[in-house]
């Protein structure tokens, strides 16, 4: 299942199916807090990165039993909306398993374009970024191709609002030190009153990003924002020890979810037992077997311990 991954436990969706239509990593962003690792191809293109019909022939193998999940994200190693098939199979799903929920993680580069925003229409939650308003800060949080400006990004949310009905819930990721200055925290607000998402999250950095001197910010700055955004509705993203249990029912080879899921996002031993549903004591033996193979490596993070990931 080359293009699915998981089921994981999303702190925000529940249990997740993910649809990856990318290639690691093609995007359109360079984030500095990005966990997929840096950004190998930087483009606006679109294309059918990956075919659209053997994504369609997985999913068909994947729902065949209608397993129980909460919502299918589009999410992955890279921007979902570059590849042109997205909106075939979105209708897809929403055709063969109209008990599904759907949802699209985007960094909202490409909404300038109405075909790109016709194409996830159907989706029943987009959650766009926009972490910076001003030029200057959104260069130096998201490393843009070249082609993309912050103000095409912030239109092409309004003009989301304005022809889509569902819910729009709309993310930042707060940087201490970057973005959390009063100055682009008004333009940021200007920009949310503009765009009018169903609902503000604030994220910050629980886990490895691109770059290493990134200090997440603390949950009384969160608080501070929060309240600063008034009247707008606004969530903090809750930690990861948030996050329920379940039981492992959809890995055939529990192994290559685990290798599928740090090749897509850095985790802790703590954080593979709980998305993918599996005991400490397995996903501990399975690392140390990988470790041994050199499949992955491991990684010191000051906040949570020892993180793993694909080794490239
Ligand atoms: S965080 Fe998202 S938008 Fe930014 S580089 Fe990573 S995949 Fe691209």
């Amino acid at each position: 299942m080359k293009h699915l991954f998981g089921p994981v436990i999303s702190r925000r969706l529940g249990i997740s199916l993910g649809i990856d239509l990318l290639i690691s990593k093609t995007c359109s962003l360079d984030c500095i807090y990005c966990e997929c690792g840096k950004t190998k191809n930087l483009t606006t293109k679109i294309r059918e990165y990956v075919p659209t019909e053997d994504v369609i022939i997985q999913l068909r193998e994947f729902l065949k039993d209608r397993p129980k999940l909460d919502v299918i994200t589009f999410a992955g190693s890279g921007e979902p909306t570059l590849h042109n098939g997205i909106g075939k199979i979105i209708k897809f799903i929403k055709t063969e398993y109209p008990e599904y929920k759907i949802a699209v993680l985007t960094n909202s580069t490409l909404f300038y374009l109405k075909k790109v925003r016709k194409s996830i229409l159907d989706a029943d939650i987009i959650i766009p970024s926009l972490d910076a308003a001003s030029e200057e800060t959104f260069k130096k949080i998201s490393r843009p191709e070249k082609s993309i400006r912050v103000n095409k990004i912030i239109n092409g949310l309004t003009a989301l609002r304005k022809e889509y009905k569902n819910s729009i819930i709309l993310e930042i990721f707060i940087i201490t030190g970057i973005n959390d200055n009063k100055n682009e925290l008004d333009l940021l607000k200007n920009a949310c009153l503009k765009i009018s998402p169903d609902l503000i999250q604030l994220n910050t950095l629980d886990r490895p990003g691109t770059e290493k001197w990134i200090e997440p910010a603390s949950e009384e700055k969160l608080m501070e924002i929060k309240t600063f955004f008034r009247p707008l509705k606004v969530q903090i993203i809750q930690n990861h020890n948030y996050i329920t249990k379940r039981s492992n029912k959809g890995h055939v080879n529990i192994p290559d979810a685990v290798i599928s899921s740090l090749s897509r996002r850095p985790s802790t031993i703590e954080d593979l037992s709980l998305s993918l549903g599996i005991n400490l004591k397995d996903v501990k033996k399975i690392i140390n077997a990988l470790l041994e193979k050199g499949a992955i490596i491991s990684e010191k993070s000051v906040t949570r311990g020892i993180f793993y990931k694909k080794r490239e």
